[in-house]
């Protein structure tokens, strides 16, 4: 048995068999197999072998076609080498023999072979080694495009292990097939995580190396809650997660009392509770739970769906937003506008990709050089908004320029439906996200040209402490209790409040009951959270007053480290519980 500690994502506890999902990776962990699936790895590796000689055979043709024999001779040397004996049949004995994955076996022969041509010195020996590796990535593809053959193929659900999985990946995953999830990599908030926690699955990201501890088929728990992966559990291990398991389902029922329960302090003080959502379905969760509304629609995931090969259409948009309309019944939607770049999407479709994504061309910048595919979102919007109270949000500005130029194409597009006759609210609310250190200083001069603000602190952290979300290595310093970032919040709030600009927040920490109390003590009345902690935050507004919320927020304002808010939160939020240990989420 093995106990492995990640970053907690999604809460719940799952008990199944693990599949681990292969991946092209430059080092190929090492994984046993029983020996009794050696045969299946050997056809893997037959059929991969034969899927990357078509491959290569029609590139050969093609390159024929085009460029002429000589280049096309490339393609020969990469066709002997995958069919050659001597280079196989090692690798097939070791499959054989060893009871190792095909990819480990592969992996490891080509680059021997690679490392060898190198050694030999002269430029035509180095460029043969990249052939063999180029070669190595194809086959190493081929097997794991058959690992995700085999995923969706399953005909019982399990549990995934994957180095890492990408946003749209995620938001592909058909949860009927897969019970929760682990990975090596990823951070709390790196987006492959948000959305898995809109999955309703127990998840745990950044577990380093779990790859490398599981094997297909070996019995996996995972506690998402406490951010911990039990591999090959032992019998007393199992009962006792079983029983976990069972009061978690127990549990839901008063979730489902406190749905009814308004979201209001002892001292009678009204707090809205929206909902972060991806896809339109996430709203009957979210009216189930009690939400007031939609506080964030991430609407860039209708980019990032199975199989899109294009962007969405105005009308495709049009319709996400009018069924979210009809499904909140009357309560605001708040639409962002499409947060594309860094870890979603532009990368996989750019002829070169950038250098530091995350600082890069994304979010409203991507937008603002993409305006025809900016305009259809915006009319979308704009037609949605005659339908139901809609609020339009631009995402990562960071200059007042940005602001502007975005308003501008709005105002833009409001005279060209005006023009057609299409109905639109004239009023709409225009708001910003402020998740940019430059936005959260400069927040009295980007309040005079909006309706409103909704903090992100998810970027807001990953910019003012320089720390990756997404980088498992880094979590550590990731935190939202970082002095800094409290006083960050605390100015915008200000100067909100000052400029009569509605503010609330969205990003992760809204829906973490830890920091509850502290963010209605610096004045916040709107959090916007994921739909499933929606019961959790509710549960600790109906047991605090605002006075106290207001000491401990000044509280922590005298603290200079990032440890002494979290105890101080921690404390806190204990003695208001009733039951510490009853199961229910604290942070
Ligand atoms: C944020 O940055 O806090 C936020 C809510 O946006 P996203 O997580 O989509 O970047
Ligand atoms: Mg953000």
């Amino acid at each position: 048995m093995e106990v492995i500690k990640g970053i907690p994502v999604a809460p719940g506890v799952v008990i199944g068999r693990a599949f681990v999902l292969e991946e092209v990776l430059e080092r190929v962990p090492y994984h046993p197999v029983r020996p009794e699936d050696a045969s299946r790895e050997l056809q893997r590796l037959d059929d991969a072998i034969a899927a990357v000689t078509r491959d290569l055979e029609a590139d050969r043709d093609r390159a024929a076609e085009k460029l002429g024999p000589e280049p096309a001779k490339i393609f020969e040397f990469h066709l002997g080498l995958v069919n050659d004996h001597a280079l196989l049949d090692p690798i097939r004995e070791r499959v054989a023999d060893e009871h190792i994955t095909a990819a480990f076996a592969v992996a490891e022969a080509f680059r021997a072979l690679a490392a060898k041509f190198r050694a030999m010195g002269s430029d035509v020996f180095v460029q043969k080694a990249s052939d063999i590796m180029d070669l190595d990535h194809r086959l190493l593809g081929k097997l794991v495009g058959q690992s995700r053959d085999r995923l969706a193929k399953l005909d019982d659900p399990v549990i995934l292990v994957a180095h890492e999985l990408t946003t749209s990946q995620v938001a592909s995953l058909d949860v009927t097939k897969v019970l929760g999830f682990v990975t090596d990599a990823g951070g709390r908030t790196s987006h492959a995580a948000i959305i898995a926690a809109a999955l309703g699955i127990p998840v745990v990201v950044g577990c380093q190396r779990i790859t490398q501890y599981v094997n297909d088929d070996e019995c996996v728990v995972i506690d998402g809650r406490a951010g911990m992966v039990i591999v090959r559990p032992d019998d007393e291990t199992i009962e006792r997660f079983r029983r976990s398991a069972q009061r978690q389902a127990d549990r839901q029922q008063h979730l489902v009392e406190l749905a009814e329960l308004e979201a209001v302090t002892k001292d009678g003080t009204r707090i809205r509770l929206h909902g972060n959502i991806e896809f339109s379905h996430e709203i009957e969760q979210l009216v189930a739970n009690g939400g007031d509304g939609v506080g964030l629609f991430r609407t860039e995931f209708l980019f990032l769906t199975k199989d899109r090969g294009c962007e969405p259409t105005e009308e495709e948009h049009f319709e996400e937003y009018r069924r979210c309309v009809e499904l909140l019944g009357g309560r605001p939607l708040t639409i962002r506008t499409v947060d594309l770049g860094a870890d979603k999407y532009t990368q996989e479709r750019a002829e070169e990709p950038e250098r530091n994504p995350m600082l890069g061309l994304r979010s409203i910048r991507y937008c603002l050089q993409n305006i025809p595919m900016f305009r259809d979102q915006i009319r979308a919007i704009l037609r949605a908004s005659a339908l139901g109270p809609i609020r339009v949000m631009f995402p990562l500005i960071s200059t007042a320029m940005e602001l502007r130029q975005a308003k501008m194409i709005l105002n833009d597009v409001m005279q060209e439906c005006r023009e057609e006759g299409i109905e639109y609210d004239e009023d709409i609310p225009i708001g910003i996200m402020i998740e940019v250190p430059s936005a959260a200083l400069m927040a009295s001069t980007l309040a005079r040209e909006v309706a409103f603000f909704s903090i992100g602190t998810n970027d807001l952290i990953q910019f003012t402490l320089a720390v990756d979300r997404g980088n498992e290595r880094v979590a550590n310093l990731y935190s939202g209790a970082n002095p800094a970032v409290v006083q960050l919040m605390k100015a915008v709030i200000r100067a909100s409040r000052r400029m009569h600009v509605d503010t609330s927040i969205c990003g992760e920490i809204a829906g973490e009951p830890l920091y509850t109390m502290l963010l209605i003590g610096l004045g916040l009345r709107t959090l916007s959270l994921v739909p499933s902690q929606i019961p959790h935050v509710k549960r600790v507004i109906r047991l605090v007053d605002v006075a106290a919320c207001e000491r401990l927020a000044r509280k922590v304002g005298s603290f200079d480290s990032e440890r002494q808010v979290i105890n101080c939160l921690r404390e806190e939020l204990e003695n208001v519980l009733p039951d510490r240990d009853d199961g229910w989420s604290v942070a």
